[in-house]
Formats: structure tokens, sequence, C-alpha cells
């Protein structure tokens, strides 16, 4: 009976499903091809083949691309990154059209249900990362208020959210908050970016990253000024380290 019973439930279950695809085809967030019904990722599976792992060509303080070999990029050089309060930046993956697709479904497109597999991604990468492994405690970069409001969550958090769940870290989605709503930066050059995260992040509960190894997760980094924005405020805080690890690396 209970074998009957749990063989109508999953023919059931398929049955639902293809009716839904039916009505409401999935298609791959890349390529724009129709998925199978049976298909859980929001890829399709060449779309999934070009998810890109970085080189090992790359600054080893920012995990900038470098073409042309070396320890550390232009900006890092000077004192092997040891200006800067984030102390490693890696990513899961390179940006290209299969990251980039998800990372606007996520953030533009209300797509939050993709956050799982870009979680799930980014744990399996992390396993190859050695330089990330001391981390103790995982916090999502902030959105501003306002922004989260509009968008219904913050891309970052969910990321964080289902990386914490695969690797088993800790997670703190409070103790970091956005006070500023930073301006678009897509228009400004490095330093200026750097600048305008002076004072745009705040910790506000001190005692649960002190004198931790903190991983600030996001879904980007482009040229790292967010990710030490948010460094600057861990370790004023207490933090005894900040590292970071994103999705995606735009180059
Ligand atoms: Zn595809
Ligand atoms: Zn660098």
């Amino acid at each position: 009976m209970l074998r009957f019973n749990s063989n109508l439930l999953s023919f059931l279950r398929k049955a639902g499903k293809c009716f839904l695809h039916v009505w409401f085809p999935r298609v791959c967030f890349a390529c724009q091809t129709d998925l199978p019904y049976d298909e859980s990722q929001p890829l399709c599976a060449a779309c999934r083949q070009q998810l890109t792992l970085p080189g090992p060509l790359i600054c080893q303080r920012c995990g900038v691309e470098l073409k042309s070999g070396g320890a550390h990029c232009f900006s890092c050089r000077g004192s092997k990154g040891e200006q800067f309060k984030c102390k490693c930046i890696r990513s899961a993956f390179v940006f290209n059209n299969s990251s980039r697709a998800l990372v606007h479904a996520l953030k533009y497109q209300g797509a939050d249900y993709v956050a799982s597999f870009m979680g799930q991604e980014m744990a399996r990468c992390y396993a190859r990362l050695p330089e990330l492994s001391s981390a103790q405690v995982v916090v999502p970069v902030p959105l501003y208020p306002k922004r989260r409001r509009k968008r219904g969550y913050n891309q970052s958090e969910l990321l964080a959210r289902a990386f914490a769940a695969q690797t088993g870290l800790v997670l703190d989605t409070q103790c970091l908050i956005r006070t500023r709503d930073t301006c678009s930066q897509t228009q400004l050059g490095r330093r200026e970016r750097l600048e305008n995260m002076n004072g745009a992040f705040v910790c506000v509960t001190p005692q649960t990253i002190n004198k931790k190894i903190v991983l600030l997760i996001d879904d980007v980094a482009t040229t790292g000024a967010t990710l030490e924005g948010c460094a600057r405020a861990l370790r004023q805080a207490g933090a005894k380290r900040v590292l970071a690890y994103t999705f995606a690396r735009e180059n």
C-alpha cells in the first residue's frame, strides 16, 4: 500500500511538472532554449559547462586576472596588498555569458530561486580555494534598506545563506549594515570607488565577529571597492581578518 502510494505520488509529481512545463515552459537563463521538464537547474547543461573557474594567473590579493602573470596586479603591487583591509578576494567563476545571466536573473529579474544553485556552486568551488579555508563567519554584503525593499531581498544574503548551508559555516546576516546608498559606481574610477565607500558600512554587533576570520559574500567583484568598504567596518569592529568570496569576477 505504502509502495503504491509513493509510486502514485511520484507519478503525480511528474505529471504536475509536465503540465506546468506545457503551460509555462522554463528556459535557460543564458541561451533561452527550453529546459527539459525535469531540469531543476536554471541553466541548460551546455551553459552550465561554460561556467568557468578563474585560471591560475590571478593577483594573489584581489583575484583579478593577470594576463602576463606575476604575483600582484598594479594596484596591489606596492605593498603586496597590505594597504587593503580585505586580505584576499576570490571568485567561483569568471564573468562570462553564463555567470552574467545568473547574476542578472538574481539582481534584475526577481529570480530569487537561482540563488540556491549559485550558492551551491560557490560551495563546490570553495573546496579548491585554500586561501579562504580559515574563514569562520560568513557575512553577506548588505544592501541599503530602501534598495532591499525595492528588490524584495538582498541577493548577496541569499547567496550567503545557500553557501553557508552547504559548507556548514556560521552565517551572520545582522552584523553589517549599509548606512549610505552609494551612488552607482559604474562611472567612477578605482580610487573614486574606494572613496565613495568610506563610511558606507557599519558593524552593529561587534561581539559576533570579534577576533573572528570573516568571509564576505557578494555576487560580483569588480574593483573590490565595496568589499574593501565592508572590510574596513569589520576590522574597525574587531574582526581578526577579512576575506571575500564572490560568485563571479569581472575584470
Ligand atoms: Zn543554455
Ligand atoms: Zn590585485
